[in-house]
């Protein structure tokens, strides 16, 4: 039987040979990089190397960078720190910003998928002043890129703070925090292809900041708990070829055949945020009346891995909250899965999605039947 293809990247990178490489390096340097000797040292030159390279991910001062067990702990971390200061959170963050600010304010976006900065700029200029605002730079199920620069600039206007989970944006699109002026920014290794089990809080305005994680002195106070060094170690080797940010130039095509040969073989195909500013990996397709977990086994079944809905959590499926905030009608929502690419995405892969996606419509589409033509299989 064929290897099953992969094509759930937003959910998570298989891990970059690189990677792999630098991780096992690391493992070899068993010691606490916290402790003063030889060895001890031996693993802090590994961390303090992978700061500068994560730096340079986000245009840094390496001083910034905070190493944490992931985004989820990012995100937190940034959102906890402002209570209890009014806290505004776009209505299509990731669950790790909307679950840890609960009281927090949504903010709209509009039928594209794009943050309605009217919306935002009436709530700032509202009478209660807000402390934090937390907008993505990219959205995970859409791929829909936010424009940072200017809710930056709104925010610095009314005096509030700007935290980014650039999670989905990392290698995707160029990201510059010291030019954006942001607070701060939040990074997940897995999603680069590194290692699960690593992110980064890049802290550029610490003046408020309080830890979310205490104990000892790592991190120069900001995140106690011994480092995980090879993980650490695999996170910046995925981050210096997320800088090169070579992958978009390789996407773009793969994903624009991608959507073109779905919609060509399965007219009823919806490709959602299709005309919105997008990353180049995320496609976002609904077979409206087919339910989007039907449809994920389904592909399974064909040998393609994708995801529906925010399924980087427990493999539970809900109706998505981003689409609902977007006003995507019902039936196209329940019926829409992502499919994501990434670094091992080739050609032959996009075909036999394609062909898979035809298969499985011309079972689950209600009223649908006949022989469309059909590509050549994957090989
Ligand atoms: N933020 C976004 C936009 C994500 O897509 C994810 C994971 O899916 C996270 C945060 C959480 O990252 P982690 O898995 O490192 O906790």
């Amino acid at each position: 039987m064929q290897e099953p293809t992969y094509l759930d990247y937003n959910a998570g990178a298989p891990l970059k040979p690189a990677a792999r490489a630098a991780m096992v390096e690391a493992l070899a340097v068993t010691c606490n990089p916290s402790s003063v000797h030889a060895f001890g040292r031996a693993a802090r030159r590994i961390i303090e190397a992978a700061r500068r390279d994560v730096a340079v991910l986000l245009n840094a001062p390496p001083s910034a960078v905070i190493f944490t067990s992931g985004a989820t702990e990012a995100n937190n971390a940034a959102l906890k720190a402002a209570a209890p200061g009014r806290v505004l959170v776009s209505a299509i963050e990731h669950l790790s910003i909307l679950a840890a600010v609960p009281q927090a304010q949504r903010l709209p976006v509009l039928p594209s998928g794009v943050i309605d900065l009217a919306a935002l700029e009436d709530v700032l200029a509202g009478p209660e002043p807000a402390e934090l605002v937390a907008v993505m730079a990219v959205n995970n199920e859409t791929g829909v890129i936010q424009p940072i620069a200017a809710v930056a600039a709104l925010a610095r206007r009314f005096g509030a703070r700007l935290h980014v989970d650039a999670v989905q944006a990392a290698g995707r699109i160029p990201l510059d925090a010291q030019h954006l002026g942001v607070a701060s920014m939040s990074l997940s290794a897995h999603k680069l292809g590194g290692p699960q089990g690593a992110g980064a809080l890049v802290l550029l305005d610490d003046a408020r900041f309080r830890p979310l994680i205490k104990g000892g002195g790592q991190e120069r106070s900001r995140r106690a708990g011994t480092e995980n060094v090879a993980a650490i170690a695999g996170f910046a080797a995925a981050a210096r070829e997320a800088a090169r940010l070579e992958e978009p130039a390789l996407l773009a095509p793969l994903r624009d055949r991608l959507e073109s040969l779905v919609t060509a073989l399965v007219p009823e195909t919806v490709v959602i945020a299709a005309a919105s500013p997008r990353v180049a990996n995320t496609a976002c397709l609904s077979l409206p009346g087919v339910r989007a977990e039907t449809l994920v086994i389904a592909l399974d079944l064909e040998g393609y891995a994708v995801s529906a809905g925010a399924a980087c959590s427990s493999g539970k499926v809900k109706a998505s909250d981003v689409l609902q905030a977007m006003g995507v009608a019902p039936q196209v929502a329940a019926g829409a899965v992502r499919v994501s690419l990434g670094w091992t995405t080739d050609g032959a892969a996009v075909d036999g999605f394609a062909n898979a996606w035809e298969r499985v419509a011309a079972r689950l589409v209600p009223h649908r039947g006949g022989d469309d033509a059909r590509l050549p299989t994957a090989g």
